[in-house]
């Protein structure tokens, strides 16, 4: 069991937690742990694994709480030579957040929500792209890159997750509205949640969650 401070970061897909988790883990020196990438680095291997795992991420489904816990856990238990661990993407199911509290309790965590509404996080994710090579995002009409599906960090070519088409975007939305109001009640009744406008600007959430654990006296 670890003792660093962890923060969770909550929130429908498309609500900004991963560019949220990479500017805290910079700005905290907290280790960056995003189990969405965890799970398609492990789902590009040509293995039955990573074949099972493309298949629910291409669905839009939650890959089953055996396989994350696995992949997640052990990655929990690693040292890290860090202040500190960012959960981004996990839990997604009450199982997850549970087996988790059974692991590592709650000392030292911090829960917060990024509350979006379902509409401008359609519009947010349609418009998403990716670099295929260092995974930096793109919003093709609020952050286009400078030429035509490239990246301008590294040059690698741009593409479309398939999990961010139109009919995917709806079910998991189903099912995070499903899914998350047991995780919310859960650490709400533990007194650890702060939820966090998502529709500001990028730099407005990184500042309002920094302020939040300024008086948390998690962040110096
Ligand atoms: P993300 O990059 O966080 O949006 O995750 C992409 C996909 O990975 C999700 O739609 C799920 O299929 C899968 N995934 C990520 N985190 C989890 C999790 N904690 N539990 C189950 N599936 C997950």
């Amino acid at each position: 069991m670890h003792t660093l401070p962890t923060l969770i970061l909550l929130g429908p897909p498309g609500s900004g937690k991963g560019t949220q988790a990479k500017q805290l883990s910079k700005k905290l020196d907290y280790h960056h742990l995003s189990t969405g990438d965890l799970l398609r680095s492990e789902s590009q291997k040509e293995t039955v694994l990573g074949k099972k795992i493309r298949t629910y991420i291409d669905h839009g489904e939650l890959v089953p709480d055996e396989v994350i816990v696995n992949i997640l856990l052990v990655s929990m238990c690693s040292r890290f030579n860090s202040s500190g661990i960012i959960l981004d993407g996990f839990p997604r199911t009450l199982h997850q957040a549970e087996l988790l509290y059974n692991k590592c309790g709650l000392e030292n965590t911090t829960v917060i929500l990024l509350d979006v509404n379902d509409e401008i996080i359609t519009k947010r994710i349609i418009w998403r792209r990716s670099c295929e090579q260092c995974g930096h995002l793109y919003h093709l009409k609020f952050h286009p890159p400078k030429i035509e599906g490239k990246c301008d960090l590294c040059g690698g070519k741009l593409f479309q997750r398939p999990d961010d088409l139109s009919a995917v975007i709806t079910k998991r939305l189903q099912i995070y509205h499903k899914e998350m109001p047991p995780i919310v009640n859960f650490y709400k009744s533990h007194g650890i949640l702060i939820i966090i406008r998502g529709d500001q600007s990028q730099t407005a959430i990184t500042a309002s969650i920094l302020a939040q654990l300024k008086g948390l006296k998690l962040e110096q």
